[in-house]
């Protein structure tokens, strides 16, 4: 049975790399019908905290990549915290000495730097002590990776290395192959930094007759100056695009369309389980194209029904805190201009709020001319009159304030939009009259009336 991994560090947030690569085991495990295990990685004592653990969960629950076993969860193969698995990197550490594959390094206790010297024994002196992995002399260690072929490397520059530490934590070298083991993955689909590391874990594994599981190392998102992707570029928590109104599916599209080819470039990832083929995954390097992503999102955003949207919405406001609520005719008539549920809220924020403000350009183009007050006067009264409130009345009434006015109708719509948004950018003019209604928009008008008039 395929058995695949997630393994995070908690040091932070979730990274997009990083999402996309626990996207890929994810779909690697539902596509065989196998499972996706959550793994933490923390034995970085300094760096590793809970609540990183914490907020790279709910980034990967948010996205919708629920994992078959993990620390919150328990599983066959637990604990799934390397902190948890002190106790058994250590007798693993120690076969490796019996079997002549490692040794210890003692170390003087007043200067830890200076190796005193190394033992198979068990040091019982009181000094500190490491596990050192014993690298075979001019070995060739080869394997065959998923995505780039045949790799090759030669132990002869290689070092021996320190696995267990004298604090009896283990390093990330040894921590993973135990684990990958004795959890029985069988597949490891990680990112392309870890192809130096490979084949210290394959002699590891060697030195304890084990098989190695298929590796799979994909390429690294880049920034656009292609370097990895990080903070310099732009946003890069997966949170972050979680509170700018991105849809979890969005995201996931757009990640695995990031080096991944397949047929269309909008879809529901959890309906392309069947597609993911690991052969499909690009051995090219790729972009993060944050305006790529806004318009996939966009995509998606329109794809919702009007339910749907206000759910997601409703979601997204409570996640961020965002104050005021949006009536769903509301977020119905802004949708088709915004890309992200940030966007709507902003877009729509006019309609809710009672003292919106008026815009620098309403005011210079619109309300300061000498035509504003008799546009306004004149929908007020015959706003006022208007009997059945819509679409069409509504455009009538606007088209014959324009004919009796004599004025042209862009002017005397753009008048009106600003004096019932403040902006010169909303939706349909006649439609956002209707869904601010009768009673709202005579308000406004005569707000607008005493604005202008101050104005002068
Ligand atoms: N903890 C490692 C990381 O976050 C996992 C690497 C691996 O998948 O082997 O990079």
């Amino acid at each position: 049975m395929v058995r695949v991994r997630f393994a995070p560090s908690p040091t932070g947030y979730l990274h997009v790399g990083g999402a996309r690569t626990a996207l890929f085991n994810w779909l690697f495990a539902r596509k065989n019908k196998g499972k996706f295990i959550l793994r933490i990685e923390d034995t970085d004592t300094e760096r590793s905290t809970r609540e990183s653990e914490q907020m790279i969960m709910n980034d990967l629950k948010w996205l919708g990549l629920f994992w078959d076993e993990g620390p919150d969860i328990g599983g066959e193969f637990g604990p799934y915290r390397q902190s948890e698995r002190l106790k058994l990197y250590k007798e693993y550490a120690y076969e490796l000495v019996k079997n002549g594959h490692a040794y210890f390094a003692v170390y003087d206790k007043d200067d830890p730097k200076n190796v005193l010297y190394t033992t198979t024994q068990e040091p019982k002196d009181g000094n500190p002590y490491t596990v050192v992995f014993k690298v075979p002399e001019n070995e060739i260690v080869k394997f065959n990776d998923m995505l780039k072929g045949e790799i090759e490397f030669s132990t002869e520059h290689m070092d021996d290395f320190i696995i267990l530490k004298s604090n009896g934590y283990p390093v990330y070298n040894f921590a993973v192959v135990i684990d990958d083991h004795l959890m029985g993955i069988t597949h490891v689909l990680r990112g392309e930094d870890h192809i130096s590391n490979t084949p210290k874990q394959i002699l590891i594994y060697r030195a304890f007759g084990w098989e190695p599981p298929k590796f799979m190392h994909i390429p690294l998102i880049l920034g656009a100056d292609k370097t990895p992707l990080s903070k310099r570029h732009g946003a890069t928590a997966v949170e972050h695009f979680r509170r700018e109104g991105y849809l979890s599916k969005a995201l996931v599209n757009y990640l695995a369309i990031l080096g991944w080819s397949v047929d269309e470039e909008i879809f529901d990832y959890t309906q392309k389980i069947d597609s993911f083929t690991p052969d499909r995954i690009s051995n090219k390097n790729v972009v993060f194209d944050y305006q790529k992503l806004e318009w996939v999102n966009g995509k998606h955003m329109r794809l919702l029904t009007v339910d749907e949207l206000y759910t997601h919405f409703e979601e997204w406001r409570n996640f961020v805190g965002a104050e005021k609520r949006i009536p769903k005719e509301v977020l119905e008539i802004c949708r088709e201009k915004v890309n992200t549920l940030k966007q709507l809220y902003e877009f729509a924020l006019p309609f809710v709020d009672e003292e919106y403000e008026y815009s620098q350009d309403y005011i210079e183009k619109f309300a300061k001319k000498p035509e504003a007050v008799s546009i306004i006067e004149l929908a007020l009264e015959r706003f006022s009159s208007l009997e059945n409130y819509d679409i069409q009345n509504v455009e009538t009434t606007l088209r014959e304030i324009a004919a009796s006015l004599n004025i042209g109708t862009n002017k005397v719509f753009q008048t009106i939009r600003g004096a019932l948004l403040g902006r010169l950018v909303t939706p349909g003019l006649f439609e956002s009259i209707v869904v601010l209604g009768k009673e709202e928009t005579i308000r406004r008008l005569q707000r607008t009336l005493d604005f202008i008039r101050k104005l002068s």
